[in-house]
């Protein structure tokens, strides 16, 4: 069994933010090309053109009707390793394969070392493993440190796949250690919560709630149009030819 550093210097991790998801599968999409596309092109991994089509997604959004006090909202959720500080999926490995960096805290895998038990996705609570039935080894989200850390990438491209490829902000990344960041302030802002805290795996990444519209101010710029009788004008006769 594998064991955990005590602390570590910082938690990277990403704030997810439910409200202005939108559902769209950019960061699915980028987060595959980035980390494990390559063998069928733009299509999935295993059978892409039959029954049953998959394959390796490291980031995969769901989508579900939520019960609200206007009737309902579809809310979009994006799910991938949250980068927990207490990981059942790293205790349980056998080999050392699965491991927490002390220096970020990102929870990766050793390709080499993993025999294929697929133990770590049985501890995994929220199915942020993914393994790899072409190669035989579990993978999982890396934060991307193919890019966090990438001196050749512009300073600004310095971030996530599925973070760059969001197009309404959706995604944020950053020190969850620090509780000056940026990350840290927006958690705080806006309430920011863990998935399932009851399980104890204290999880890094966080999400942002889905705002009732009352949370949200309006700015209305255009002037209100002045009211209409129904009795005359064009609208008048629309309401007389509607009510034939
Ligand atoms: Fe491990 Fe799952 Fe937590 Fe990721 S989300 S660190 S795979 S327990
Ligand atoms: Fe995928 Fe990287 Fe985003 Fe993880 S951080 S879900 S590996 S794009
Ligand atoms: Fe949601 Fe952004 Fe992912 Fe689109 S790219 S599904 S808006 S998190």
């Amino acid at each position: 069994m594998t064991s955990l550093p005590t602390s570590t210097e910082k938690k990277l991790g990403l704030v997810i933010d439910l409200d202005t998801c939108v559902g769209c599968q950019a960061c699915v999409t980028n987060c595959k090309e980035w980390n494990t596309g390559g063998q069928m092109a733009p299509l999935t991994d295993i059978n892409p053109y039959g029954d049953g089509a998959d394959g390796v997604w490291f980031n995969r959004v769901h989508t579900y009707e939520h019960a609200c006090e206007s009737g309902s909202r579809t809310v979009h959720f994006p799910r991938s390793c949250l980068h927990c500080e207490q990981p059942a999926c790293v205790t349980v490995c056998p080999t050392g394969a699965s491991y927490k960096r002390t220096s970020d805290g990102i929870v990766l895998v050793d390709e080499d070392k993993c025999i294929g038990c697929k133990l770590c996705s049985w501890a995994c609570p929220y199915g942020a493993r993914e393994f790899d039935t072409d190669v035989g080894v579990m993978k999982k989200c890396t934060l991307c440190i193919d890019r966090i850390y990438n001196d050749n990438l512009p300073e600004a491209d310095r971030v996530p796949a599925c973070v760059a490829a969001c197009p309404t902000g959706a995604r944020h990344f950053g020190d969850l250690g620090d509780s000056n960041s940026a990350v840290s302030q927006l958690v705080r802002e806006r309430g920011g919560v863990d998935l399932m805290p009851e399980l104890g795996y204290a999880p890094t990444n966080k999400y942002l709630p889905p705002r009732t519209r009352s949370d949200r101010t309006v700015e209305i710029d255009a002037p209100a149009l002045e009211s209409v009788s129904v009795e005359g004008g064009f609208l008048g006769w629309v309401d007389r030819v509607l009510s034939r």
